[in-house]
């Protein structure tokens, strides 16, 4: 299956690593206003909270993994962690869900919003 979707961990971390490639750029373009000296100050300001950012969502992808399932794929049979009720393997990007009520059905990411749970929990 061949879904244009991808394992939340890896989602996250790859914003993360962008956001530390834009500190740099940014910083690195702060170098060109070396004669304004309040340019290049804002510039290095703002590279300095982009890699700031990035490390407090590395801490945070820290804490989601020690909530995340680890789970064995069984497309690929390698360990991947999963995130809410359905998520993508990290590795063959197999969609799963811990929820038997969703297997067979086509994959979504509605079912890890909380609005849709409170709408099935009506309906039932
Ligand atoms: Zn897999």
């Amino acid at each position: 299956m061949a879904l244009k979707y991808s394992n939340k961990i890896n989602k996250i971390r790859s914003v993360a690593l962008g956001l530390i490639f834009a500190g740099m750029i940014i910083m690195y373009i702060g170098l060109f206003f070396r004669e304004t000296e309040w340019l290049m100050l804002i510039f290095m300001f703002l590279g300095i909270v982009a890699i700031g950012l990035s490390t407090v969502i590395y801490f945070w992808i820290g804490m989601l993994s020690t909530k995340a399932v680890p789970v064995e794929c069984p497309e690929c049979g390698k360990q991947t962690k999963m995130l809410g009720r359905v998520d993508a393997c990290m590795f063959c990007k197999q969609p799963l869900t811990l929820d038997r009520d969703l297997e067979g059905k086509e994959f979504d990411e509605k079912y890890n919003s909380k609005k849709y749970t409170n709408e099935e929990q009506k309906e039932s």
